[in-house]
Parts: structure tokens; C-alpha cells; sequence
């Protein structure tokens, strides 16, 4: 009985809206963050970036992943759109836009996410690798992620 339920478990087709055991922690009044749509978007740009940045989504189990609407103070950093603390599993990202405060940024696909990602598979808050500032690295990612309603200015760039 046991083996024949364990069975069932483990062909239940995975949801489409599951975070990969990251905790969610909205501090947003972004519109779209509470878009009955917004989970969904957000695993899609969770699996996506993991898959381009070969980082196993399994490792993404208890972080809990912050969305606020103002500056984060990350290390050095007073005005950080972003910051991933590894030890503490935390990761933090804010809606304002990435090389100005205004406009905010109009969905999940232009916050920096993925950047932050790569923060929780290398580390290296200094940015020393070359990746953070190649827009070859990224393009293919923004091209898979790309949505009407984003400003197709996602953030590419070293904060
Ligand atoms: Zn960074």
C-alpha cells in the first residue's frame, strides 16, 4: 500500500505554479505581484533561469525570496536592486527599475532574478566573473522569458 501510493506520488504531474520550496515574501504593491497569474510567471522564470545558468532548482528548497518596492542594502551597496545573503537563504529583489528609480518595473521577467540566481550558484558578491556583464551570456535567457507586457529592458547589467 505504501509502495503503490509513493508510486502515485511520483507520476502527480509537477504544478505549474510551484516555487521549487522557496518561500515567497511579497512587500510589493506592484499589480503584477498579485496577479492571480504571478505564481505561474514566476516558476517559469525560476525554471528557465535555472536551466540557463545550470544551477539545480533543488538548491532553491527554504530560500526565501523577497519582493520589495524600494532600494536594498546589499554589502556595500545602499541602493542594490537586489541582494542574495547564501548563508542566511535569503534572497531579496525590489521592483524599482534597474538603471533608474522610475518607472518601476511593469513585470517579474525585468526584476533580477536571474542575477540573483547566479549570486546563489557562485557566490562572488564582488562580480569578478565575466558573465555579469556579457550580454551574450544573458540575451538567450531575456529572449525565452520575453512578455508583452515587460519593458524589454530587463536587467543585464552588474549592480
Ligand atoms: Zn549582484
Amino acid at each position: 500500500m505504501l509502495v503503490a501510493a509513493a508510486a502515485a506520488l511520483a507520476c502527480a504531474p509537477a504544478r505549474d505554479d510551484d516555487l521549487y520550496g522557496m518561500t515567497l515574501e511579497v512587500r510589493s504593491r506592484q499589480a503584477w505581484a498579485s496577479d492571480p497569474g504571478f505564481r505561474t510567471r514566476l516558476h517559469i522564470l525560476l525554471e528557465q533561469s535555472c536551466d540557463h545558468l545550470g544551477l539545480d532548482p533543488s538548491l532553491l528548497y527554504g530560500i526565501t525570496l523577497r519582493i520589495e518596492d524600494d532600494d536594498i542594502a546589499c554589502g556595500a551597496v545602499a541602493g542594490a536592486r537586489g541582494c542574495t545573503w547564501r548563508e542566511d537563504g535569503v534572497v531579496a529583489i525590489s521592483t524599482l527599475a534597474w538603471t533608474s528609480a522610475e518607472p518601476l518595473v511593469s513585470c517579474v521577467e525585468d526584476t533580477p532574478i536571474p542575477h540573483e540566481l547566479l549570486h546563489v550558484k557562485i557566490g562572488d558578491s564582488g562580480h569578478a566573473d565575466p558573465r555579469w556583464r556579457d550580454p551574450a551570456y544573458w540575451g538567450p535567457l531575456w529572449s525565452r522569458l520575453e512578455h508583452g507586457d515587460c519593458s524589454g529592458d530587463p536587467p543585464n547589467l552588474i549592480w
